[in-house]
């Protein structure tokens, strides 16, 4: 507790290391080769080139890491709403990721790819306490012109590198980003996803909300749950492609909209690629 205090003291005063000073170098998720003619399941291949460490092994339906063994689980075809609750690793991959900035997918209701996640897994990955992701946690910021904005990031798994990388590269663009930080929403927060018993992807800082006025979000836009609505984004194209290219989804392409939220899951770039999403 009293390190989880010290943590958000120092997170408010601006005294976490800068992720650029970290041992990590920045992936491009996009154009990290692949297999051309793979022998693997495109999970498990996802899992491993995703996260270092990792290992996967699926003649007996398992991954390790750190120690640990977690069941892949299978993917009997429940319905998404179903899964939501509490996916296997499996199922989390049940629906691929769309490359594409194309937004007409998510007018299917419950088509969320990314919105399904395995707390077990990501409790390993990055902390299971809200003390043990804080102490974790490197700073990453994005500047431009007379804009900036600070966000926190896990330094497990590089993933403040990757995310310090992707906001260097979006404030290359152009000045059309500036106003998607001129008021943001925060990144490191563990806390239940509104509405649920779900921990949000907040908690193991692995999550980020820019502008949250552009953003839009179907809770605040009087969307229920399996009809969130219409959703008109407001975030450029290149701004999206940059967070995916260093490992983020978006959530601007799911039915259940979230276009101020991005989150750390390379795996489901990779497999999105590898199955031709
Ligand atoms: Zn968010």
């Amino acid at each position: 507790m009293l390190r989880s205090k010290l943590a958000a003291l120092s997170l408010a005063l601006g005294l976490m290391p800068p992720a650029s000073m970290a041992d990590c170098l920045a992936r491009d998720f996009l154009a990290l080769p692949l297999p051309a003619a793979p022998e693997r399941p495109a999970i498990a291949l996802a899992l491993e080139l995703a996260y270092e460490g990792l290992a996967v092994d699926e003649a007996a339906g398992v991954l390790t890491y750190n120690g640990q063994t977690f069941a892949l689980g299978e993917d009997p075809g429940r319905t998404p709403q179903e899964r939501l609750a509490d996916p296997s690793i499996a199922e989390t991959f049940a629906q691929v990721y769309p490359l594409a900035f194309d937004l007409g997918a998510r007018a299917q209701p419950w088509f969320d790819p990314g919105r399904a996640r395995s707390d077990a897994l990501f409790k390993a990955l990055y902390g299971a306490s809200e003390a043990e992701v804080a102490a974790s946690l490197k700073r990453a910021d994005f500047r431009r012109g007379t804009t900036a904005a600070r966000f926190s990031a896990s330094s497990r798994q590089c993933v403040a590198t990757q995310l310090q990388a992707a906001l260097d590269a979006i404030a290359a663009e152009g000045p059309e980003v500036e106003k998607v930080f001129a008021e943001v929403g925060g990144s490191f927060n563990w806390r239940k996803i509104a509405g649920t018993s779900r921990l949000s992807a907040h908690s193991f800082g692995i999550a980020v909300d820019f502008n949250t006025a552009l953003g839009g979000y179907w809770r605040w836009s009087g969307g229920t749950e399996g009809n969130a609505g219409n959703y008109r984004n407001q975030y450029p194209e290149a701004l999206v492609r940059q967070m995916e290219r260093y490992g983020f989804i978006w959530g601007g392409k799911w039915h259940h909209f979230d276009g101020m939220h991005f989150e750390y899951r390379p795996e489901l770039i990779l497999h999105a690629r590898l199955v031709g999403g």
